[in-house]
C-alpha cells in the first residue's frame, strides 16, 4: 500500500504556502476533531491531520520531508531496539563504532514543575558517500536512561510516590529577599524533590530514588537513500527517560556525509573524472566508467571533446524516492609524457602539419594559442 503524502493528507498542492497550508489544517482539525466529528475512524484522521502538519508547517522539517519523500521520511523515524538490557557499561570504553559525538541538546527541560519530559539526544553519525547514495540500516550504540526496572520508574520500592512536603508539589519554591528596592520574590527549583513535585516513598534501592537506570543499547537507524549530511532523522522514544509519568526524550541522529576520493556529489547528481590521450579526445573513443556501485558502464566519447566537457551517463546519480540523478563525467585530457619514437615521431608530423613548429611560422600563422602567453611568463 502506498501512504498518502503529507500534501494529500492536507488536500493542498506540494508547492502550497505556509499559509494554506495553515488554513487547510485549520479547516479540516476543525470537522475532523474528536469532539465534533462522531464519524467512524475521525480520531485516527485527526491524527493524521495533526502529524501531516506537524511536519509541512516546520519549513526544515518540510525540507527534508520533500527532499525523502514520504515513505523514507516516516521510515527513518522508525528504528528498532535490540541488546543489552544490563546497565552502566563503561561509556567512553563502549562508546566507539559508528557515533562519535553524543550529548543533549535542546536545552534539556523547562524547569516548570511537575513530571519533566527525558532530555533529547543527539548522535552523529558519519556515512561513505555509496551509503548515503543507496541508503543503509546502521546498528549504533546508545547510552541513555531508561526508567529503572526495580521501581518501575518511580524510584519508589513500593512504586508509591509522595507528594513533596517543601514544595506541596509544585516543584518550585519561593524565597523573598530584601533589598533597597524592595522585595525580591525569586521562584527556584525544590531543592527537596528537584522540581519533580513528588519523593518516593520508599528510596528505591537500585537507583537511590532517581527512577532512572543508564543503559546501553544497540538501535537499529535506517539511514534513507538520498540523505545529505547535516540531515536529522529523529528516533522518537529512544532519548532519555523523563521523570515518572512523563514522557521519554526523542533521539536525533544527525548524518555526516563523507567525501568520496572518486566521486562528488551535486544536488542528486555525482561527478567523476575520466583521463583519456590527446589522440582519444582527437579521434573519439569508448572508455570504462566504474559506478559508485562498483558496475562497469561504458561510454562513448565523442571525436573532438575538448577538455572539461562532462559527459552524461543517466539513471547512475542519487537515488531518491525512486528518481535517478546522473553521472556527469569529467573529460581530462593528459598530455603524455614518456612516448616512444614512433608516437614521438608521429607527433611531429602532426606538428607540421599544423604549422606549429616553435619559431618558425607559428606567429606569423596565429596558431599560438592563449595558453602559449600564459605559459610563457
Ligand atoms: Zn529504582
Ligand atoms: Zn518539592
Amino acid at each position: 500500500m502506498v501512504a498518502e503524502s503529507y500534501y494529500d493528507t492536507l488536500g493542498v498542492p506540494k508547492n502550497a504556502p505556509e499559509k494554506e497550508i495553515k488554513k487547510a489544517y485549520r479547516n479540516l482539525a476543525r470537522k475532523y476533531h474528536p469532539d465534533v466529528c462522531k464519524d467512524e475512524g475521525a480520531e485516527d484522521r485527526f491524527k493524521q491531520i495533526n502529524e501531516a502538519y506537524s511536519i509541512l508547517s516546520d519549513a526544515e522539517k518540510r525540507r527534508q520531508y520533500d527532499q525523502l519523500g514520504h515513505e523514507a521520511y516516516t521510515n527513518a523515524s522508525k528504528g528498532s531496539y535490540s541488546g543489552a538490557g544490563n546497565a552502566n557499561y563503561g561509556f567512553s570504553s563502549d562508546f566507539s563504532g559508528f557515533g562519535d559525538i553524543f550529548d543533549t541538546f535542546f536545552g534539556g527541560q523547562n524547569r516548570r514543575g511537575g513530571p519533566q519530559r527525558g532530555s533529547d539526544l543527539l548522535m552523529r553519525v558519519s556515512v561513505s558517500l555509496r551509503d548515503a547514495v543507496f541508503g543503509i540500516d546502521r546498528d549504533v550504540r546508545v547510552m541513555h536512561a531508561e526508567a529503572c526496572p526495580a521501581c518501575d520508574g518511580s524510584g519508589s520500592a513500593n512504586k508509591r510516590q509522595t507528594t513533596c512536603s517543601r514544595c506541596g508539589g509544585s516543584g518550585q519554591m519561593r524565597s523573598v529577599s530584601q533589598s533597597l528596592f524592595g522585595q525580591f520574590v525569586r521562584m527556584t527549583t525544590c531543592t527537596e524533590c528537584g522540581g519533580k513535585g513528588k519523593i518516593p516513598e520508599q528510596v528505591c534501592q537500585s537507583c537511590g530514588g532517581s527512577g532512572h537506570t543508564q543503559v546501553q543499547r544497540t538501535v537499529t537507524i535506517h539511514i534513507p537513500a538520498g540523505v545529505e549530511s547535516g540531515m536529522r532523522l529523529r528516533m522518537e522514544g529512544y532519548g532519555e527517560a523523563g521523570d515518572y509519568g512523563a514522557q521519554t526524550g526523542d533521539l536525533y541522529i544527525e548524518v555526516m556525509v563523507e567525501s568520496d576520493d572518486r566521486f562528488d556529489r551535486k544536488g542528486d547528481n555525482l561527478e567523476t573524472g575520466v583521463e583519456i590521450t590527446p589522440a582519444q579526445a582527437v579521434l573519439g573513443s569508448e572508455v570504462e566508467i566504474e559506478t559508485i556501485d562498483k558496475r562497469k558502464v561504458n561510454l562513448r566519447i565523442p571525436s573532438g571533446i575538448q577538455y572539461g566537457t562532462a559527459l552524461r551517463i543517466p539513471g547512475e546519480g542519487v537515488r531518491r524516492r525512486g528518481r535517478s540523478g546522473d553521472l556527469l563525467v569529467r573529460v581530462i585530457i593528459l598530455t603524455p609524457k614518456n612516448i616512444d619514437a614512433e608516437i614521438k615521431e608521429l607527433y611531429e608530423k602532426i606538428r607540421e602539419l599544423e604549422g606549429t613548429i616553435e619559431g618558425k611560422d607559428s606567429g606569423s600563422k596565429g596558431k599560438k594559442g592563449f595558453f602559449d602567453k600564459v605559459m610563457g611568463r
